[in-house]
Order: C-alpha cells, then structure tokens, then sequence
C-alpha cells in the first residue's frame, strides 16, 4: 500500500528506535532513583533529550516538560491555567480565546472550560483557513487571559500568524499558546524569538513514538503561569507527575534531533513532492478542487475535494492507499469536519473531501501511482 497519512502518523524512523531500545532493556531504571546508577542512567537520558527538544524549539532544557503527547499539553494548558488564576481569584471573570477549526482536544477542552464558568470565543477562519490578526484584536476583553490558536492545520495544512498574534498577546499580557504539533518540523519554529509562551507537540508526527509529547512554558518557574494537570510523586519539577516514559522521551528526543538536522533539505523535500502530487492530480482528476491556501501550507499536506464524488464510494477501491477522508460514517452517525465546516464548505462537499499528507519516506513514483489508483477508482 502507498501510506499517504503522515499527519495521522508517521513510522518510527529507525535511527529512533535503536536509540530507544537500550533503555527498554539494560538501561531500564527509574530516573527518579537518586541513589543509584541504575537510576542516574535513566536521569541523564532523560535530561539529554530535554536539551534535544529544547534546541528544536529555541527554548532553555528547564522550559520543556515532557507529557503524554499533544491532547494532553493541550489539556494541560487550560486546565492548569484555570486552577492557576481561580486560586488567585476565585471571582475574577476569565476570558479565553480560540479559534474554530481547532485540533479536538483544544475544541473540546475550550468547551469543557465553557462549562467552568469560563467565556470562550471561536473565532471563525478566513476562506484559506487562517485566523484575521483583526479579528483577533477584535475579541480581546481586559479579563481576557488566554489565546490559544493552532499553528499548522492538520486537516488542511493552513498557517496561522503565530508570531504575529504572539506580539500582540505580548502587549496585551495575555498567554499566547499554540498546537504546533503539525508545525514543528514543517515550517521554522523558535519560541524564544517568536514570543510565545505556551507551546503543545508530540513525538509520533515526527518520526518519534506515540504517546509522548511535551509542553513549553516560557520562563525560569513554570508554576507561575499553571498549575500542574497531573498531581502525585512529584516528577518533572512537580509539574507532570508519574514515572517518565524514559524510552519514548529518548525517542522523541532523537526525533527532534533529526528533524533539526535536516530541516531545510526535508522540507524542500516535501514541497517538491506536494507540488508534484498536486500536479498529477490536477492532471487526473478534472475539477479537483484544493483546500486551504494554495501556496502558504504545510509542505506536508493537501486536502482535496473531488468533482461530486463522495469519499464513502470509492473507500473501498481505495483500500491500498492511506488516506485521510473529510468525514466519517462509523457508527451510522456521520462525523463531518468542523476544520472543512469551518472553512465554509458544504456538508457535501466534506463528503467529498480528502486529505493526502506525505513525509521522509514518500517517494515521487508513490504518488504518481496514488493519483492514478484515485482516478481509476473515479471513473469506476
Ligand atoms: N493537535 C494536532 C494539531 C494534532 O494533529 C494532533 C494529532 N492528531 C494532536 C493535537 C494530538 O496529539 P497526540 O496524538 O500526541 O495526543
């Protein structure tokens, strides 16, 4: 088959894993065993790979916290920031703003937080999928606390300004937080330069394991700006209890590293490859249609909507391609995409819409192939 969904996930580049294994057997230690060296192999893995994703993300080793993944930084950011400023003030208002085509665990948490008692706005999208500077300036209120915007799109590849919107946060003093887990080796990130305080990514979109993410909190003490999501013996500076998931914290950590690496030839990489698969559909499918921006998007995605042709009725002679469908009619409730909704398409024009995203290990003959089996399973 032709894996065509690296936004989904990607494979464990090899290089990963044969730095993960040592630490599933011979170096299976505890890293909070201080007594040990069992213990302090663990401990320095640990703060190795800290400084791995540090140096990716521009930021200092001690401004890193390793989590569960994306969903759970993401988490993290409300709930924390929730406890921080109702301890402070238990009557003060508390405002926060995001967008509307957000990943689901900023939307659902934002609306989990709504329950709580705190105001929200989703801010509606441009046509290309991009959150207008006006109207986030527009949504500000002096209780407003937060800002939390995804960077890079993972249903339809769009750029939000983060930089922008984190200049305004800064003179606002309000936190600006981001998803960039579908930025963060796509497009430049350095959040000590760019002013951003919060930033949620993962492990398993980049080459690395699943179920390992982290969260940045700008500054020297995290405390200041959250309170801890998980409670209990105290690891990560008392800011993410539990015992450290050291292999895949080492993975992720070599996933970054080789991101950073090579970072500039990748991302040519890709683009030529998108631009290329664009090309072949165009040339294949008449009438196809590109969502998102044409040209400022994620080197990695495309999402397309065919000419009248719901996604439901070629699946099946789609098996041999991973792709990635607009919709989802599992149990007999249709799930339709709030990002496509979002966007101002019609219900059944996401029925008819695709995502195709690509990565390291596509190649050009894949998706020639791959336009050819979406053309053929069309005209069928
Ligand atoms: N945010 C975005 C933009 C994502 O694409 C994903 C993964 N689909 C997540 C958050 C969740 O990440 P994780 O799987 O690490 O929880």
């Amino acid at each position: 088959g032709i894996y065509l969904d690296y936004n989904a996930t990607t494979p464990v580049d090899p290089r990963v894993y044969s730095t993960m294994e040592p630490y599933f057997k011979e170096f299976f230690g505890n890293p909070a065993s201080a007594g040990h060296h069992w213990g302090w192999i663990a401990e320095n893995a640990v703060a190795k790979a800290r400084t791995q994703v540090a140096s990716f993300i521009g930021c200092k080793s001690m401004e890193v916290t390793f989590t569960g993944g994306a969903t759970e930084s993401n988490n993290w950011v409300i709930f924390g920031l929730i406890s921080k400023l109702r301890e402070e003030n238990p009557e003060a208002p508390i405002h926060f703003i995001t967008s509307n085509i957000e990943h689901s665990s900023i939307m659902k948490g934002m609306a989990a937080a709504q329950k709580m008692g705190v105001e929200v706005d989703f801010l509606p999208v441009n046509k290309f999928g991009v959150v207008e500077l006006e109207a986030v300036k527009a949504a500000i209120k002096p209780h407003t606390k937060l800002m939390s915007f995804i960077w890079v799109n993972n249903e339809i590849g769009s750029i939000n300004p983060i930089p922008e919107i984190a200049a305004l946060c800064k003179e606002k003093q309000i936190y600006l937080h981001t998803d960039a887990t579908q930025a963060v080796g796509k497009i430049p990130v350095n959040v000590t330069e760019m002013g951003i305080d919060l930033m949620s990514f993962s492990g398993h979109k980049i080459y690395g394991p699943k179920g390992v993410g982290a969260l940045y909190i700008r500054g020297k003490d995290p405390k200041v700006q959250l309170n801890p999501l998980i409670y209990g013996g105290g690891q990560e500076r008392g800011l993410r209890s539990g015992t450290v998931n050291v292999p895949a914290v080492v993975g992720f950590g070599t996933a970054c590293e080789l991101c950073q690496q090579n970072f500039t030839a990748e991302v040519q990489h890709m683009k030529d490859l998108r631009d290329f698969l664009w090309s072949e559909l165009q040339q294949n499918i008449p009438g196809v249609k590109l969502n998102g921006h044409p040209t400022d998007r994620s080197p990695a995605n495309l999402n397309i909507t065919l000419p009248g042709i719901k996604t439901e009725q070629i699946l099946p002679r789609l098996q041999k391609l991973g792709v990635s469908t607009g919709s989802a009619c599992g149990t007999g409730a249709m799930v339709v995409s709030h990002v496509l909704k979002g966007l101002g398409l019609s219900t059944e024009e996401v029925q008819c819409s695709l995502r195709l995203s690509l990565g390291r290990w596509t190649t050009q003959d894949e998706l020639s192939r791959a336009a050819q089996i979406l053309k053929q399973a069309i005209q069928k």
